[in-house]
């Protein structure tokens, strides 16, 4: 293999645009400059349509966590209740942060492989009347889950009077956000995965009810939004941030601009199709079922004739090709395939053949060609 190729297709980080790389290369400038102001003024606006709001979204120098740990710990006074729908690990992630912050937690767990229904949570909300805050996965990048963000905020906001809390983390500049027209309360989402910059950035809005309990929260010095709320007024952040990644941002904003978000979002479904009919071709069983599916990353189960893990190292030494494996309790038996951010239908392309490639090499009845075929005829369909 060429020593410096490498293909990067795991569910974040991603592979970043040379446009990209090459705004973020740009000379240094001060944080408390007219132009960094500038700079922060415009990325500030350019986010909002990728959340669907016309609320302000404020930029965390901090990875996705960050802004889960913000989310609840700025809205929800610390030893209220809060249900945390668990259906994968980074369900898991937001409840973790929820007990460790002394919430009284309740975790709707759901079986890791599909999504939570409103029926399930509706069922929860009238057991836990008094619960402030719902939280929810968008997009549960540990089973390749997209749950239906708008109907569950719709039963949230029938049966209680609970903020709706969304960790939109490996979807958001894949999917749409609409925050504003499905009445998300806070949603938030990182730089490395759909939104194509280096790790290192994370982005969080607010509704106006979730504004008016930022004096009930008791969050961290550091991830006060209220701080930042302040700050943003100057165009600016309260702390130095990672300029360099905010030039990046710009980028990333203007190129999905010229894409335009509606094929941004078309983008990612195609993928998702190509990855998921190459997989069947194969012969392949996907975790998922069609309604569940993630834009942003496929979920592909072991089987008798081979281990997800071996066919990752194969593919990494083969060709430099990364897939994700297994998380929790689906270590070892999945593989996880990420088509999102600067992805495109020519990558999956590539991506299935290599993965053709090494199941035959470990030994798996499969046809060369026909997963990548089933692929070609789903991109064909739709040119
Ligand atoms: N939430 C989801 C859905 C994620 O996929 C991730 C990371 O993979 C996180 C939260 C955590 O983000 P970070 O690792 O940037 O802290």
């Amino acid at each position: 293999m060429l020593q410096d190729q490498t293909f990067l297709r795991a569910p974040g980080p991603t592979p970043i645009p040379d446009r990209v790389k090459h705004a973020m290369n740009q000379p240094m400038i001060g944080h408390r400059s007219p132009s960094f102001a500038k700079l922060f003024a415009d990325t500030s606006e350019r986010l909002k349509p990728i959340f669907g709001t016309s609320q302000p979204v404020y930029t965390l120098t901090a990875s996705g966590t960050a802004a889960l740990e913000a989310a609840v710990t700025n809205t929800v006074a610390q030893g209220e209740k809060v249900i945390v729908v668990v259906a994968g690990a980074f369900g898991d992630r937001f409840a973790n942060v929820c007990e460790h912050n002394g919430y009284n937690t309740h975790r709707l767990e759901i079986e890791w492989g599909r999504s939570v229904t409103s029926e399930e949570l509706k069922r929860t909300l009238q057991e836990h009347q008094d619960a402030k805050a719902v939280l929810l996965t968008y997009n549960e990048t540990s089973t390749g889950v997209i749950h239906p963000i708008q109907q569950l905020s719709e039963t949230v906001h029938q049966y209680s009077d609970a903020l709706v809390l969304v960790d939109g983390v490996s979807c958001i500049g894949g999917v749409p956000g609409n925050m504003d027209q499905w009445n998300l309360d806070v949603l938030v989402t990182g730089s490395q995965k759909a939104m194509m910059l280096p790790p290192g950035l994370s982005f969080v809005a607010l509704s106006k009810k979730a504004e008016a309990k930022l004096e009930e929260g008791n969050p961290s010095f550091y991830l006060n939004i209220k701080a930042y709320q302040k700050q943003l007024e100057n165009s600016m952040t309260p702390y130095t941030p990672a300029v360099s990644l905010i030039h990046g941002l710009q980028e990333v904003s203007k190129m999905m601009e010229e894409e335009t978000l509606d094929h941004v979002f078309h983008r990612h479904q195609v993928m998702k199709e190509m990855t998921r009919e190459g997989i069947k071709a194969l012969g392949l069983p996907l975790l998922t079922n069609e309604e569940d599916a993630s834009p942003t990353v496929t979920s592909v189960k072991e089987t008798e004739q081979f281990k997800p893990d071996e066919l990752r190292s194969f593919l990494s030494k083969q060709f430099g090709l990364t897939l994700a494996g297994g998380q929790k309790e689906l270590k070892g038996k999945i593989f996880r395939i990420g088509h999102m951010g600067y992805c495109s239908p020519a990558d999956v392309l590539t991506t299935l053949s290599m993965i053709e490639i090494g199941l035959q090499q470990l030994g798996v009845d499969i046809e060369l060609g026909a997963g990548v075929k089933a692929a070609q005829e789903v991109y064909v369909k739709h040119v």
